[in-house]
C-alpha cells in the first residue's frame, strides 16, 4: 500500500484536509455516528448483524460532492492513497452493494440530484445520478410525462443506484427495465477522468459504452449523470385479474400474451402459496390458484383489441376471469407488498433470490428451487410471482422465508447462507441466471465466475484496465478485494 512507511497519525489530517477541501465541509463526514449510518443497506445479514450489536463495517470518511469533478477530484486522492471507495445511493440495495466492507470512503451521490436537461421533443431527461427517483417522478408528471419506472423502492432509491443494479419496475413488461430507458451516461472513471458514452443511443461506432458501465454496481466508475427515455402519459390504462388453477396454466398464459406481441404493460402471477398468504394478506382477497395481474396501456383502440385477445387465450386456458376490480386494487396497492406492516422483516430471515430464464425452463428452475431450499428444513417456506415477462421468458421473483431463525447472530447468518447457495445452485443447475434485477453485489459475488465460466476473464480484464488500484467497491460483482483499509 502507497504511503504505509508514514504513521497514520500524520497522514490521516492530511487526508481528511485534502477530501474536505473537495466538497467543503458540509460535504465531509468522519465522526463514527455519522459513518455508521452507511454500515447497514436492505441485504439481511447487516439488518441481523446491527440488530444484535454485533461489530459493523464502516467507511472512515463519507463524502457528499455536488458535480462529476468533485467526484473525479475524490477519486484521484483515493488512487493515490490506495483507499477504498464506494458510490452509495439510497442504500436500498438487498445485495449488500453498497457496504464499505474494506472501509474507506463511501461517495454518498444524494446533493446530485439536479435535474439537468428536459427536451420535450426527443422526450428525454437529463438529471444527476443521486436524484431519488420520486422526485424524478414527480417532476416528470407534473409536465405529463413519466420515465414508467415504478419499482417498489422509487421513494427510496436514487437513479443512479437503479442503473447501477439493472433495476426494474412494476411496468417493464411493456417499458423496458432501466438499461432500456438509459439513452447516454456521463461517467467518471476510477482514474478520476470524466468520459460521456455515446450521445445517442444507437450506433454502429463499436459497442455499446453506456451498457459497459448499467449494472457495473460502482466497480468501473462512478456515473454522475444519465440522459433517460421518457413518455408522454398513456391515453389509456387498465388492469384484470385472472385465476388460473394452477401456476403451470399461469405460466402458460403468460408465454402466450408475449409470443404473440400483445406488449401487456404488466403480467404478475403468483404461485398457490403467495396467493393464498400474501394476495390475501396484502389485497384481502381470498382465492385459491394462481392469481395474476395483466395490465395494458397506450392508445384506446390496440389496448381493446388486446384486452379482448387476452380474454380469449385465457378463457381458452380455463381462467377464472375476477375482473378489472382487483386488478385495479393490485395497481393501487402495488407498494403494500414491500413495506410494514406487510413487508418481511426481522426476526424472520428472509431472501429474495430473483431468477430469470427462458420459457422451455423457467417453470423447471421454480421447481428445483423449491425442492431444494424447502428440502433444507421444515421450517422454510420457498415462494415466488413471476413479474417481469419478455418475448423469450420471463422473471421469477422467489423467495425464501425461515419463520424462526436461530437466535446466534452467527448460527442465523450461517443457515441463511446455505439457503442462499442451495437456491442458486439448484437455479443455475436448472438453467437459470443469478440475478434479474437486485444486482450482485456481496451477496451473489461467490457465483459470478460460475456463472460466466471462461467468459468471466472479460470482467475482470475490463475491472484491471479501468481500475489499476482496484479503489472501486472492492469485492463486488465477484472482483477481488484488491485494496486495504486504511
Ligand atoms: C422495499 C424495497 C423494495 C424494492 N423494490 C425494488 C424494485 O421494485 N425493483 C428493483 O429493481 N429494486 C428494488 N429494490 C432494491 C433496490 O431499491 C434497488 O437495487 C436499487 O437499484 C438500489 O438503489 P439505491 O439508490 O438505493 O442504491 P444503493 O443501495 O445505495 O447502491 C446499490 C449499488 O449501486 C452502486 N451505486 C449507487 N449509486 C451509484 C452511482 N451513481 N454510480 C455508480 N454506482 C452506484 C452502489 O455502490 C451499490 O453497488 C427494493 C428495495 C427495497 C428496500
Amino acid at each position: 500500500m502507497m504511503n504505509a512507511n508514514l504513521p497514520h497519525t500524520y497522514l490521516q489530517p492530511i487526508l481528511e484536509a485534502e477530501l474536505e477541501s473537495v466538497v467543503g465541509p458540509d460535504g465531509f463526514r468522519s465522526v463514527d455516528a455519522d459513518c455508521l449510518c452507511y454500515s447497514v443497506d436492505y441485504y439481511w445479514v447487516p439488518r441481523v448483524w446491527f440488530d444484535r450489536d454485533m461489530p459493523m463495517p464502516k467507511p472512515q470518511w463519507v463524502v457528499m460532492p455536488r458535480t462529476a469533478q468533485q467526484v473525479a477530484d475524490v477519486l484521484r486522492i483515493a488512487n493515490r492513497y490506495k483507499l477504498p471507495v464506494v458510490p452509495w445511493g439510497g442504500g436500498s440495495g438487498s445485495q449488500g452493494g453498497a457496504l464499505p466492507v474494506q472501509g474507506g470512503i463511501v461517495l454518498d451521490m444524494k446533493r446530485m440530484n439536479s435535474i439537468v436537461h428536459f427536451d420535450e421533443k426527443s422526450l428525454t431527461v437529463t438529471a444527476q445520478t443521486g436524484i431519488i427517483q420520486q422526485d424524478l417522478e414527480t417532476w416528470l408528471q407534473q409536465r405529463d410525462c413519466s420515465m414508467m419506472h415504478f419499482a417498489a423502492s422509487i421513494r427510496s432509491a436514487t437513479l443512479g443506484g437503479f442503473l447501477a443494479h439493472r433495476g426494474t419496475g412494476v411496468l417493464s413488461t411493456r417499458y423496458g427495465k432501466i438499461e432500456d430507458m438509459v439513452l447516454s451516461l456521463e461517467v467518471v472513471l476510477p482514474t478520476g477522468e470524466i468520459i460521456r458514452t455515446a450521445p445517442v443511443p444507437r450506433h454502429a461506432a463499436g459497442p455499446d459504452l453506456t451498457q459497459l458501465f448499467v449494472g457495473s454496481e460502482g466497480t468501473l466508475g462512478v456515473i454522475t449523470e444519465a440522459t433517460m427515455k421518457i413518455h408522454p402519459q398513456p391515453e389509456a390504462r387498465h388492469f384484470r385479474a385472472y385465476l388460473f388453477d394452477n401456476l403451470s396454466i399461469g405460466l402458460e398464459a403468460g408465454r402466450r400474451l408475449m409470443v404473440d406481441r400483445l406488449y401487456p404493460s404488466t403480467i404478475r402471477l403468483y404461485d398457490a402459496i403467495e396467493t393464498q398468504k400474501v394476495v390475501k394478506r396484502v389485497l384481502g382477497l381470498d382465492v385459491d390458484g394462481a392469481y395474476m395481474v395483466v395490465g395494458y396501456e397506450g392508445h384506446q383502440v390496440p389496448v381493446e383489441f388486446a384486452l379482448k385477445r387476452t380474454h380469449e387465450i385465457f378463457t381458452e386456458l380455463g381462467a377464472q376471469d375476477l375482473g378489472e376490480e382487483p386488478g385495479w386494487h393490485w395497481w393501487e396497492h402495488q407498494l403494500d407488498f414491500y413495506y410494514p406492516p406487510h413487508t418481511l422483516d426481522l426476526p424472520e430471515a428472509f431472501g429474495t433470490m430473483d431468477t430469470v430464464a427462458t420459457y422451455d425452463k423457467i417453470e423447471g428452475v421454480y421447481l428445483a428451487m423449491k425442492e431444494a431450499v424447502e428440502a433444507i428444513s421444515p421450517d422454510i417456506i420457498f415462494m415466488a410471482h413471476f413479474s417481469h415477462w419478455y418475448e423469450w421468458g420471463c422473471m421469477m421473483y422467489d423467495r425464501f422465508v425461515i419463520k424462526e431463525p436461530p437466535e446466534d447472530a452467527a448460527e442465523a447468518v450461517r443457515l441463511y447462507n446455505r439457503v442462499w447457495h442451495i437456491g442458486i445452485e439448484a437455479a443455475l443447475k436448472a438453467g437459470g441466471m443469478i440475478n434479474e434485477h437486485h444486482g450482485i453485489g456481496l451477496k451473489l459475488a461467490p457465483f459470478m465466475e460460475k456463472q460466466y465460466g471462461p467468459a468471466f476473464k472479460v470482467l475482470l480484464e475490463l475491472k484491471k484496465a479501468l481500475d489499476p488500484n482496484g479503489i472501486m467497491n472492492p469485492g463486488k460483482l465477484g472482483f477481488p478485494f484488491t485494496t486495504r483499509p486504511f
